[in-house]
């Protein structure tokens, strides 16, 4: 099953049927068993690769590490990566992997030797010309980017990596910065305030939440709500958000924090100017899609929201800035992390903010434009991906 509803797109742009058939179904996939000798047995853990398409580039994305991924989720991120990499004008294809296991339930050794294992089970995709390049995703962090450099030795076979170990200055912060530049742009457009005069409440506080959380708050944006997988914390006057990374990278949790503490389904329900959901996939669903209360949706996270979800808030009337526009920063940053593998280039944080910022600038732009009055966000963002992608299928004879 597509995440794009081509029937939808049909109305809004030319998709010949066989290039509507060549994006329906992923190019290729890899499904695999994970042995790790544990003790006296072993600890086994199913794995995903998934390459959507390829026209443009190697298949590009990342690994989630999580004890619910299936094979049809996999295919689902992949193609967001098709469509992603499509929109911003990176050269890179969609790809996707998954392990399914819980990161919390091994040691640190455990899962660098999970991952090893990972990486000698799909060597061959790593073997010039290299098939797939993956990234961090929930799960999966800088270290274990690092670990997959160790076992490839070849520096642009993996982007997301410490920057110490060929990594790029800023890819962490990327996402999370791109999402804010979303924030900002959208907020102008949809909402008609200043960043100093908006709340926002942020499901996830990982990577993409984290760093989201500190770039608007550095802006003078009052984040009153924060949640993980635990549940969150509220505060009226807006959380201090230094403070609490401060706080859990000093071993404190979320919601020992506080000051007050709320469930993730309250957070979604706030009066709010601004939700960014920036944790797991489909947390909008047609259960709870009515019961939001922001004025605009920025998604930090991959697939957020359910189709259902995305129909009733569009009916509603409510602006969501998809997924595939305002988290690309960081595939944006990882673009460039792989180019400087490859030609030895050193790019400073700050250029990296900048080169994140440029894009989503350029792309929101087009997308806005593209959606006028009559489309949404994320239909414009779908028409403007896929037209690029089927342009790229018949330039190389595909169809
Ligand atoms: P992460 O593992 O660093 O953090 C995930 C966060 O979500 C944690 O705070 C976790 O506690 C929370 N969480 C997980 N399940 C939850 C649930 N059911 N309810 C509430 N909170 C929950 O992951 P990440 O890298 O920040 O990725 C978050 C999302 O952003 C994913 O959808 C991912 O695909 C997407 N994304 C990540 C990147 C990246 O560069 N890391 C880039 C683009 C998109």
């Amino acid at each position: 099953m597509s995440i794009v509803n081509f029937d939808k797109l049909s109305s809004i742009i030319d998709i010949p049927a066989p290039a509507r058939q060549l994006l329906a179904q992923p190019e290729k996939q890899i499904a695999f068993a994970l042995s790790l000798p544990l003790g006296e047995q072993f600890f086994c853990a199913d794995a995903y690769v998934v390459y959507h398409n390829t026209a443009r580039g190697t298949a590009k994305g990342g690994i989630r590490f999580h004890p619910d991924v299936t094979l049809e989720e996999t295919q689902n991120l992949a193609e967001l990566m098709s469509l992603k990499t499509a929109l911003t004008n990176i050269p890179f294809g969609g790809g996707k992997a998954s392990i399914k296991a819980a990161p919390e339930a091994l040691t640190l050794l455990e899962k660098d030797s999970l991952i090893k294992e990972f990486v000698h089970m799909i060597r061959k995709e790593f073997v010039y010309p290299i098939d797939f390049i993956p990234a961090p995703d929930m799960g999966t962090n800088p270290r274990d980017m690092a670990i997959i450099y160790g076992e490839t030795h070849i520096a642009e076979s993996v982007t997301g990596k410490p920057p110490r170990n060929g990594g790029l200055p800023g890819r962490r912060e990327a996402t999370g910065c791109g999402v804010v530049a979303a924030v900002e742009l959208a907020c102008g457009r949809f909402i008609e305030k200043s960043l100093a005069e908006v709340a926002v409440a942020v499901q996830g506080f990982g990577n993409v939440g984290s760093w989201t959380c500190k770039f608007l708050s550095d802006k003078g944006v009052r984040v009153v709500a924060i949640s993980d997988i635990t549940g969150g914390i509220y505060d009226e006057d807006g959380i201090n958000v230094n403070a609490l990374m401060d706080y859990i990278d000093a071993g404190g949790t979320l919601l020992e924090f506080g000051p007050d503490t709320i469930n993730n389904a309250e957070l979604l329900a706030l009066p709010i100017d601004l939700l960014i959901p920036a944790a797991a996939g489909e947390v909008l669903h047609s259960e709870n899609a009515d019961s939001v209360n922001a004025r605009l949706i920025v998604e930090g996270a991959n697939h957020p929201l359910t189709a259902e979800a995305d129909v009733i808030l569009e009916d509603r009337g409510i602006p969501v800035v998809p997924d595939i526009l305002a988290n690309s920063g960081g595939v944006v940053a990882s673009y460039l992390e792989w180019r400087g593998a490859k030609s030895g280039t050193i790019t400073k944080q700050q250029e990296t903010y900048a080169a994140v910022e440029e894009n989503m600038h350029e792309t929101f732009t087009r997308v806005a434009d593209f959606a006028g009055d009559e489309l949404s966000l994320r239909s414009a963002a779908w028409a403007l991906a896929v037209q690029e992608l089927v342009e790229a299928m018949a330039d190389k004879g595909w169809f």
